[in-house]
This record gives C-alpha cells, structure tokens and sequence, in this order.
C-alpha cells in the first residue's frame, strides 16, 4: 500500500505516521509513507496558495491550482491516477468497513485541506471520495488523514504481527470487543473471570462472544441490528433483552 499526502504541512504527518506499527511497516517496505507539499506546487512569487473567498466572508480559501498540479505531478511520476481522499466534515463518517475496502487499494491519495477549505473547483476535477472523521470541525485534513493511515494500515497484510487479531477485534461482525485481561490474577481485589483461566478453549470462545454481544448492547446498540449472530446468539441477546426491560418496568 502506497499513500500519498497532499498536504501544506508535510512535517506534521510524516513526524506523526514514523513511529509504533506504523513505522515498523514502512521499514519493513509493506506500506511507504509520501507527503506532498502543496507549497510546491504555488506559481506564486511568495509561494501564497490560498486567497479570500469571492463572495467576501471569514478566512482563506486553498486555490485549485497547486492542489490539482500536485496530483498531476504525482500522477505523472507513479503512472496512474489513485483515487483521491478528500479529508472533510461534509463527508461520509470513516468506519472500519470503510477502511477495509480501501485497504484493497494499492496507492490511495489524501488530500489535507486548510482554513476554509479547497476551491470547489479542484474538488470537482480530482476528488473521488468524500471522507470525514466526525460531526465535528477541525483545523486542518492532517488528523484525520493520519486516523484513517492508521486504521487501513493495520489491515494490511503483514503489518500487524498476528493477523487474527485485526480480524476478532471490534466492529468484526459488526461486535464491539470482549473485555480484555492479563497478569496479575487478582488486581485491587478484583479477579480474572474465572472462564479465562479454565484453559477451555470452547468456553473461552462463547464466554468472549456473549460479552462482545454484552457490551455492544450496553454501549453500541445501533450496531446490533446489522450484527452477524449465531441462532444460539440470537436467543442470549434475545435473553439479555429482556432482562433489560423487567429493569425497567
Ligand atoms: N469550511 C469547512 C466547512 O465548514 O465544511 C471546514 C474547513 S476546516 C476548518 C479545514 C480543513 O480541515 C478541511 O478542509 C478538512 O480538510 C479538514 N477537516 C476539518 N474537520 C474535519 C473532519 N471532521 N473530518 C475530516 N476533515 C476535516
């Protein structure tokens, strides 16, 4: 997997992305890691890249032309046109099943805005995808771009240590995590469930299962109805349910 930035702060997500897993898998050569300053590309005599709104209103807009040179460039340089990812509030929320069809991609562009954002005339020529981190605003692409590095990246082949793990953890089968436990045995008092300790692997298994369908109940509700759940599943959430409600009666 080859990403490439485009960005007016290069430093900031190359100093972010070269540590942990992350920058063990660009060692490794299993992702690379390019940021693009969009400066670069400025015809500016002051390398300016950003003018006010027409219209009048607050702040700065990135013109159209170094952003859509700094993707031609690149285009021209890697011989093909990878879909673009444009960082935004106005897009659609970034998610697990998100991140697991672009991790099929081989390059994938970001495109970091700042201030007011891009002129929507470079948006309209080289955008594919509208991409968001959240119903909240914040000052630059960069964040949210390094989120969704990171998200993708483990899902690339080799880059976690044991690939399972990327596959059982939360949002797999549209389940949040079982609670998770290591030594010591007891802690303040409180002890390892005693199922973990059993050495019972089929116990284990449908112990971690009903506490994911727990928990996903508890805090994510709006996840089950798209769960993929067992029959016998069915019956414990069905059972869990209804608990639920002679609480509150
Ligand atoms: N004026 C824009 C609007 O109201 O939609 C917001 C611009 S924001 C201050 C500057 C840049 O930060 C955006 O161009 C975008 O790249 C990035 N950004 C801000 N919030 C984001 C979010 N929730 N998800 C993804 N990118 C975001």
């Amino acid at each position: 997997m080859n990403y490439h930035i485009l960005t007016l702060f290069p430093e900031m997500v190359m100093d972010g992305l070269n540590t942990s897993i992350i920058g063990r898998a660009v060692e490794k050569g299993l992702i690379s890691i390019e940021a693009i300053n969009i400066r670069d590309y400025s015809k500016d005599k002051h390398n300016h890249v950003d003018d006010a709104p027409y219209g009048g209103g607050a702040g700065m807009v990135m013109q159209p032309g170094p952003v859509c040179d700094s993707y031609e460039d690149l285009c021209r340089k890697i011989g093909k046109r990878p879909r673009v990812l444009y960082m935004t509030p106005q897009g659609q929320t970034f998610n697990q099943s998100i991140a697991e069809e672009l991790a099929k991609e081989e390059d994938l562009v970001f495109l970091c805005g700042h201030y007011e954002g891009i002129d929507e005339r470079a948006l309209e020529l080289i955008v594919t995808d509208y991409l968001s981190v959240g119903d909240y605003v914040l000052t630059g692409g960069e964040l949210p771009a390094m989120v969704m590095i990171d998200c993708i990246s483990r899902l690339v082949p080799g880059v976690l240590n044991n690939d399972v793990s990327a596959e059982i953890e939360s949002f797999h089968d549209n389940l949040l995590e079982y609670p998770q436990y290591t030594r010591p045995e007891v802690y303040e008092g409180k002890k390892v469930p005693e199922v973990l300790l059993s050495g019972h692997h089929k116990n284990i298994e449908t112990w971690r299962r009903q506490q994911s369908i727990k928990r996903t109940l508890e805090r994510r509700p709006d996840l089950l109805a798209d769960a993929n759940l067992s029959k016998k599943e069915k019956q414990y959430l069905a059972e869990l349910l209804a608990e639920q409600e002679s609480k509150c009666e």
